[in-house]
């Protein structure tokens, strides 16, 4: 996208920093779980009340005969895109090995026009404490998410936003759905935002189930 085309909001997302602290996050406590993330979802997911059905794609006349549904997935999907698409972009991830090390630091962003890339992931510094001799690393290549593509990040310039409010008005209006993370309420979210909400909304429907009312399409406003 050309950076005319940009709100000048966008900035805020980006730290700018006079000092050599090379973290992303301003955070004071920055963490990763101690065995990472996929032993913790594994921990949670091997709950007796859960089942898991891998392979098998929600649609919204899947939720009938459910007391209540979560919905996880894109928000304009679960009606069928029946008005327009909600814009994203996607990544291509392109592997390389390497032996040795090869940039110095998990990650390193590329912002030059020719560079077709935006950043190079190298895994093994996520985790310094483990010594590793060769190296994964993954080089990012941003594009304009098309039909099959994974949703990653949303653009909400005016005119998704305008489209979000419309698919808003539809959740409102649906019952017996919560609209959750970061496809049902369309934003970016970093992980501990992620856990934190999740938390939240579990708590909120208790609350509400408790109090014998019906709990809303969201818990956490998209818009
Ligand atoms: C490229 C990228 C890099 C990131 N890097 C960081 C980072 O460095 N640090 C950080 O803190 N956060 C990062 N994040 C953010 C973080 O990973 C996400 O915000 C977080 O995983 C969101 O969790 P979620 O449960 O809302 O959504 P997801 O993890 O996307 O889970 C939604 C799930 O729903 C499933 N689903 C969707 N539709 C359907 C359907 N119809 N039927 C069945 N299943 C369906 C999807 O397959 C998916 O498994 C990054 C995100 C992206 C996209």
């Amino acid at each position: 996208m050309h950076p005319s085309e940009l709100p000048a909001s966008i900035l805020k997302w980006l730290p700018v920093r006079f000092n050599y602290d090379d973290n992303y996050f301003f955070h004071k406590f920055q963490c990763m779980p101690k065995n990472g993330y996929s032993a913790m979802i594994r921990a949670i997911l091997d709950h007796p009340g859960i089942t898991i059905h891998l392979n098998k794609s929600f649609a919204r006349a899947m939720g009938e005969g459910y007391d209540h549904v979560f919905y996880s997935g894109p928000l304009d999907e679960y009606f069928d895109c029946e008005l327009e698409r909600l814009g994203y972009r996607t990544l291509d991830f392109k592997r390389f090995d390497y032996d040795g090390d090869y940039q110095g630091c998990a990650v390193m962003n590329y912002g030059e026009e020719t560079v077709p890339y935006t950043r190079i992931t190298e895994h093994k510094h996520f985790a310094p404490w483990e010594e590793h001799e060769s190296s994964v690393c993954y080089r990012e290549f941003s594009r304009s998410a098309e039909f099959g593509d994974i949703p990653y990040y949303p653009i909400r310039q005016v005119k998704e936003k305008e489209l979000l409010s419309a698919y808003v008005d539809l959740a409102n209006a649906t019952r017996g759905v919560t609209f959750v993370g970061r496809l049902g309420t369309y934003r970016y979210l970093d992980m501990d935002v992620t856990i934190r909400e999740a938390l939240d909304t579990a708590r909120g429907f208790e609350a509400k189930v408790t109090d014998g009312e019906e709990a809303p399409a969201f818990f956490v406003r998209p818009v």
